[in-house]
């Protein structure tokens, strides 16, 4: 079993792999830097698992480092431009990518509002699951999730009961990590590793 820690933004127990999609948190004088996190899903082309381009780079990676290749499948071409990035991904048996240092800002949630505060890139991390609005997560997902998250809230206390996810941050424009996506196993498998 892994073991996931932290040390310096970086997680131990993932493959670092740089995104260029990243820039500095804003500074807050009277409140920690990092106080929540955020659950996400992904999959390209949407609801196929595990692809990979040419060079076999898995497409989310791809996408992620501005690598994706609008060739390879129609809809790359209305998102290959785009820039953005997740803190981590997590493949579906269970393999962890990280893009971006936890102490830097990753640009995953968009335009977003927590409690009363928006911009929820400045203030959270962000872990995208491979994943769809209509499949179930897998077994090695929400254990590996369950133990990062206690990792998390080990080097960022602040992000504790802070745990939301995207469609929460931004209801109208998104609704992953969706439906299939259980809260209360996730919640459960945590408290086990606290
Ligand atoms: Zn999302």
């Amino acid at each position: 079993m892994t073991t996931f820690t932290i040390k310096d933004g970086i997680l131990s127990g993932a493959t670092f792999v740089p995104s260029p999609n990243f820039n500095t948190r804003p500074t807050t004088d009277d409140k920690p830097a990092i106080t929540g996190i955020v659950i996400h899903n992904i999959s390209l082309p949407p609801s196929q698992f595990g692809q990979t381009d040419k060079t076999g780079t898995h497409f989310v990676k791809a996408f992620f480092q501005n690598k994706l290749d609008p060739n390879d499948h129609d809809y790359f071409k209305t998102i290959a431009h785009l820039e953005v990035s997740a803190h981590l991904f997590i493949e579906r048996h269970g393999a962890v990518t990280q893009f971006v240092n936890f102490n830097e800002r990753a640009w995953h949630a968009g335009q977003s509002c927590y409690l009363g505060r928006a911009n929820c890139n400045d203030f959270t991390i962000g872990i995208e699951l491979e994943g769809d609005d209509f499949s179930p997560f897998s077994d090695k997902q929400y254990n590996t999730l369950a133990q990062i998250i206690v990792a998390i809230y080990h080097a960022y206390p602040a992000t504790k009961r802070h745990l939301m996810g995207h469609s929460d941050i931004a209801p109208i424009r998104k609704t992953d990590p969706g439906e299939f996506f259980d809260w209360g196993r996730l919640r459960k498998l945590v408290h086990e590793h606290l």
